[in-house]
């Protein structure tokens, strides 16, 4: 197969462990006997540098032309924000995308290997079989595109927020998040409040009627409260977690911590128009730049992410999986993965990703 990748490695370590990325696609396409013409385009702090914008048209047009888009990372360091170039820099590049594309699904892909589980902040008992979590969250409802007012009324300070759902929203992403866990375990859980919000009382009727069109999928709802205690006391129960785009936000965030490292958990964006964007959970790790030793597994499970969904090749997906997962139980680590167990082996970015080479 022939594939076009918009590569948009953007600050930081995002240049760095993109570059790895490549090298891993690089030897899947030897492998498997793909071609991947990739394209390099600017985005973030690297934008601004030559175009004085974050997202400059000549990347936007990039993406269009592209098959898939794999990002890396935006952002300067936390004592920089002031300057123009790095002010409200994420909003600048990664909202403007999601806009620009119309991505109104993000999926994050949380998994910890049983052999480094002592690095999540969970018992060794709750994680013994390692964890493989993804959860879907929409992107462009509820109250983050609402009212937002800050006033005085009745002589004391007054806040409101309005949020919206309408029930294509919620199918659009009700059908995407079944149809991931037909592939997966078949299991489901739609999170939601609604036992108090309007918009949750939509969520749950139309998930449940999308369900039915997938009756191999085992499906129950479950209350954003009880999720939150349920994700800390029993994570094993989840498979695939569907839910709004506040709650997801925050269960998200939540979810990676479990995994002992923010750079371990790769995620993806979707859109109607069939173009998706894979990128690591987090950020672009200032302090680290530069240095050889940033973890390049979020990047790479993105660029397996993207070989999946966008390209369907399952196979080699799997192959990346299980070359990375290898990699970890041989022993190797980057620093923020050591456990101090004394078969390790700590390595850095480009070592480690020539490790999972080898085993790909
Ligand atoms: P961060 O995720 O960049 O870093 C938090 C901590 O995790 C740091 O100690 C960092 O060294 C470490 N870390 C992150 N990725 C790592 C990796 N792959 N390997 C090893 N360690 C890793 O978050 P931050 O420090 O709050 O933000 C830094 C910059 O990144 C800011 O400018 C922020 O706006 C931006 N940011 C960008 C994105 C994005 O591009 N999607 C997301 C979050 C933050």
């Amino acid at each position: 197969m022939n594939k076009k990748i918009a590569l948009l490695a953007g600050d930081g370590i995002g240049p760095e462990v993109m570059a790895q990325a490549v090298r891993v696609l690089d030897k899947v396409a030897a492998k498997f006997n793909h071609t991947f013409a990739y394209t390099e385009a600017l985005v973030g702090g690297a934008a601004y540098d030559v175009h004085k914008e974050h997202l400059p048209q000549t990347t936007i047009d990039i993406c269009n032309q592209s098959d898939a888009v794999l990002f890396g990372s935006v952002g300067g360091p936390v004592d920089k924000q002031h300057e123009e170039k790095w002010a409200n820099c994420e909003a600048k590049s990664i909202l403007a995308l999601r806009k620009a594309f119309s991505f109104n699904i993000n999926l994050r892909q949380m998994a910890l290997f049983s052999e480094i589980s002592s690095l999540s902040p969970l018992r060794h008992e709750l994680l013994k079989n390692g964890l493989d979590i993804v959860i879907f969250r929409e992107l462009i409802g509820d109250v983050y595109f609402g009212e937002h007012t800050l006033t005085e009324k009745d002589g004391q300070r007054f806040a409101f927020d309005s949020g919206s759902y309408t029930e294509e929203q919620i199918r659009s992403i009700a059908d995407y998040a079944f149809n991931v866990a037909r592939k997966r375990k078949k299991q489901l859980i739609s999170v939601d409040k609604a036992n108090v919000m309007a918009m949750s009382k939509l969520w749950r009727q139309v998930v449940s009627e999308v369900a039915k069109n997938y009756p191999d999928v085992e499906y129950s709802d479950m209350l954003v409260d009880n999720c939150a205690m349920q994700i800390i006391k029993n994570p094993a129960q989840f498979d695939v977690i569907l839910t709004s785009n506040l709650f997801g936000d925050i269960l998200s965030d939540e979810l990676s911590v479990l995994s002992g490292s923010v750079g371990m958990m790769p995620s993806a964006s979707f859109s109607a128009s069939g173009l998706a964007l894979y990128e690591p959970a987090g950020g672009s790790a200032p302090d680290i730049a530069g240095k050889d030793i940033a973890n390049p597994i979020a990047q790479i499970l993105s660029a397996s992410l993207m070989l999946a969904y966008s390209f369907n090749m399952l196979d080699e997906a799997n192959a990346v999986n299980n070359a990375v997962k290898q990699t970890i139980i041989d022993g190797y680590r980057t620093g923020d993965i050591m456990t101090n167990s004394t078969h390790e082996i700590k390595v850095g970015t480009t070592e480690f990703t020539n490790q999972v080479i080898n085993r790909l």
